[in-house]
């Protein structure tokens, strides 16, 4: 039995008259860039985050670039980020001219590791970008009282817990600003790409708009260099669909992480996500942490059984940030994870006999 790591074909099937009827309608309407299907989306997700201000904008790295841009962050600052986790806040930093500086992360959450966080603020740190990993939030009470007391920004890159909350609060809604990819496969997906920031200042949501639409901020007078990020109607048209299916999909999620939590917790060589206190958890990827991860990897594609690995590389052990010479004992818990994690198969429509030939897939390989 072929079981695929995501398959967006079952989603598109459920919701095809409603998701056609937009798209069609956007073509009828033949306004493709901001406007009202725009600005309905972007209140609809400010509602539902519960902050005041949403920017769409390109995709989740521009959200990060622009946000970055907005705060004035740029030559001569710092900005910390964890080692393990997507790259894109990295990328964004320096391409502000600023330098990332990394942090390890935790061995339950996979997110950044608070209490290393100290040691590597200076007076040229200016932000803490801490990326909701998997699913989940990093530990957003420490952060916040770390960033209060340093004066830092704390922006939120939101890209993989679109929906996650800690102690009652919407990831994206504690830092002065939260981050969001509306990539295909995330957990809410554009037809291709999309992006949004969120914010409770005003200020800011004025400086992102702004700098996402060539400086402009009243009309033809371009107040400083800016660029062209902007989310279309196409995109918001199908988001605003999606979005009214996001709260019974991540329950679906749920299900199925309980599923293998139950079915998986007694193998000793891998080890089931660890859910934080407070939190909820989106299961935007379910990543295991295992032994023999290459092995396992090979033998459930031999049964048919399509997984994935985030990441390979941990950020600082990528070619791109390799000029540094980073050592294994500088991230000790990211440089273990590059070996040991891997996605499972997680998306609402999996059905129970794929995960049935799953679980007792695993099951079969450690038991050999
Ligand atoms: C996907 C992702 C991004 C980037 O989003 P794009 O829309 O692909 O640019 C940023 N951060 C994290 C954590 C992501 O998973």
């Amino acid at each position: 039995m072929d079981v695929p790591f995501l398959e967006l074909k079952r989603q598109y099937n459920e919701l095809k008259p409603l998701l056609d009827e937009a798209v069609i309608s956007v073509v009828k309407e033949q306004f493709f860039v901001k406007g009202k299907r725009v600005e309905s989306f972007e209140s609809h997700f400010s509602s539902i985050k519960t902050v005041r201000h949403c920017i769409g904008v390109g995709n989740g790295t521009d959200a990060l670039f622009i946000t970055l841009k907005a705060l004035g962050i740029g030559n001569g600052d710092e900005v910390l980020i964890p080692a393990h986790g997507w790259l894109s806040a990295a990328e964004m930093v320096k391409l502000t001219g600023a330098v990332p500086v990394f942090v390890d992360v935790c061995e339950d959450s996979f997110c950044i590791n608070s209490d290393l966080i100290q040691a590597h603020i200076n007076s040229k740190t200016k932000a803490i970008i801490p990326i909701h990993l998997y699913g989940q939030m990093a530990d957003m009470t420490k952060l916040s009282q770390i960033a209060k007391a340093a004066d830092l920004h704390l922006i939120e890159d939101c890209a993989q817990a679109h929906f996650a909350s800690q102690h009652g609060k919407a990831s994206g809604s504690t830092g002065i600003a939260g981050t969001f990819s509306f990539y295909p496969s995330k957990l809410l997906g554009a037809f291709g790409d999309a992006g949004a920031i969120i914010t409770n200042a005003p200020q800011l949501d004025t400086q992102c708009r702004a700098f996402a639409n060539h400086g402009e901020l009243t009309k033809n007078e371009h107040c400083f260099t800016g660029m062209n990020s902007r989310l279309d109607a196409l995109q918001a048209a199908v988001l605003d669909v999606k979005l009214k299916r996001v709260k019974s999909w991540i329950a679906r999620r749920n299900e199925v992480a309980n599923y293998y939590e139950h079915h998986l917790k007694e193998i000793d060589s891998v080890q089931t996500p660890i859910i934080l206190d407070g939190n909820t958890h989106d299961f935007h990827l379910y990543v295991i942490r295992c032994k023999r991860r290459d092995e396992l990897q090979k033998f459930l594609l031999s049964r048919g059984i399509r997984t994935a690995i985030h990441y390979p590389h941990a950020t600082p052990y990528t070619k791109a940030f390799m000029a540094n010479d980073y050592q294994p004992e500088d991230f000790p818990v990211s440089y273990v994870l590059q070996g040991e994690v891997l996605s499972l198969p997680m998306f609402p429509e999996l059905r129970e006999e794929e995960l049935a030939h799953l679980v007792e897939s695993i099951r079969a390989f450690y038991s050999k």
